[in-house]
């Protein structure tokens, strides 16, 4: 914990994580980030690029990154994809004790990890990568996910990745982003919640019904190949949103095989690309919601998949006061168009 100051006055940095005692929801609180440098930069300015002799990635370890794995590009001439640890990171540290009590509030530490997998070109995103080289950053994803699963205090693994300014995104050097919590996280036990309720009353999978369905009436599946389907979900969060589901019921993202992750890369890219030249390459984020690390529960009725949210519009009072954006687009409309585009 580093002293900084605010206002002339000392403060202490803060890393915990707070429960709120209405939606049981826990929260990370963790101060210390503010001082990071990208904090600084103003984030309504209209520079989109990480000027590249700025670029903290395109040599992280000289840029004083601690390099966790590098995996080589396929003839040997230098490196694909770095991992590194997170310089900044949101959770760190091996401690979790149990909670404690502040007053009525459940406290903890937020221990945990916060990882960071470099792609190695500064201006290929995702959607410009040929099919191997993106089936090469999921095998990536795999591999830290069954690693981090192994750690102490780790009940939750997010992977997920930001595009663009509005994303969040503070560099614009295509990178992804792992963070192993010690919590789960609210959106991801509602969902869990959900199918599990499900599969209580009806004894079925809710994505498989949903798959069964979408694939039926194939108006909003905007591309498909032997294991993965992506769809316009007929209820969607995010105008444009696109989920990405394999076929076959499969509960757990790291269970995907060799084979699989290059259809589901090929899936990805492709979605991406749709998004990338149908939408004037807007801002995205993408994430892959799967069971909690931790088993000392099942999660079988769960069905893993990947999520791209593309940040069309800026949430204001209704965004933030229910939760949700206002769709303006059709979702057979959006998917038809997004099916049309070449990529
Ligand atoms: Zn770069
Ligand atoms: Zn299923």
């Amino acid at each position: 914990m580093n002293d900084f100051f605010v206002n002339n006055k000392k403060t202490k940095d803060i890393s915990e994580l707070r429960q709120d005692p209405v939606g049981r929801d826990w929260v990370v609180i963790s101060t210390g980030r503010a001082k990071r440098p990208e904090a600084f930069k103003s984030s309504g300015t209209p520079e989109r690029e990480t000027p590249i002799n700025l670029c903290p990635f395109e040599n992280p370890k000289e840029h004083g990154n601690e390099v966790i794995k590098t995996y080589p590009l396929a003839d040997g001439s230098g490196w694909a994809v770095q991992v590194v640890k997170n310089k900044f990171p949101i959770m760190e540290g091996q401690n979790c004790r149990a909670e404690s009590k502040e007053g009525l509030y459940l406290v903890k530490d937020n221990a945990g990890y916060h990882e960071v997998v470099v792609f190695k070109d500064h201006r290929r995103s995702l959607a410009q990568l040929e099919v191997a080289e993106a089936g090469q950053i999921i095998k990536v994803y795999r591999e830290r996910y069954l690693e981090l699963s192994q750690k102490m205090c780790v009940d939750y693994i997010l992977i997920f990745h930001n595009h663009g300014r509005p994303s969040g995104a503070s560099i614009s050097h295509p990178h992804s982003q792992i963070m192993a919590l010690s919590f789960i996280p609210a959106d991801v036990r509602r969902s869990l919640e959900g199918s599990r309720k499900y599969k209580e009353e009806r004894g079925r999978c809710v994505h498989c019904d949903i798959l069964e369905w979408e694939l039926k009436e194939k108006k909003r599946i905007i591309f498909e190949n032997k294991s993965f389907v992506a769809v316009v979900p007929y209820v969607p969060r995010f105008s444009y949103e696109v989920r990405i589901f394999p076929k076959t019921h499969q509960s757990y993202f790291e269970n995907i095989s060799d084979g699989e992750t290059v259809d589901f890369a090929e899936a990805l890219k492709i979605s991406l690309a749709k998004i990338y030249h149908g939408l004037n390459n807007p801002a995205y984020n993408f994430f892959i919601h799967t069971p909690p690390a931790e088993r000392d529960h099942e999660y079988d009725y769960y069905h893993w998949h990947l999520e791209i949210n593309p940040r069309l519009n800026i949430w204001g009072g209704f965004e933030l006061g229910t939760g949700g954006e206002v769709i303006d687009v059709d979702p057979d409309e959006a998917a038809e168009y997004l099916r049309g585009i070449k990529t």
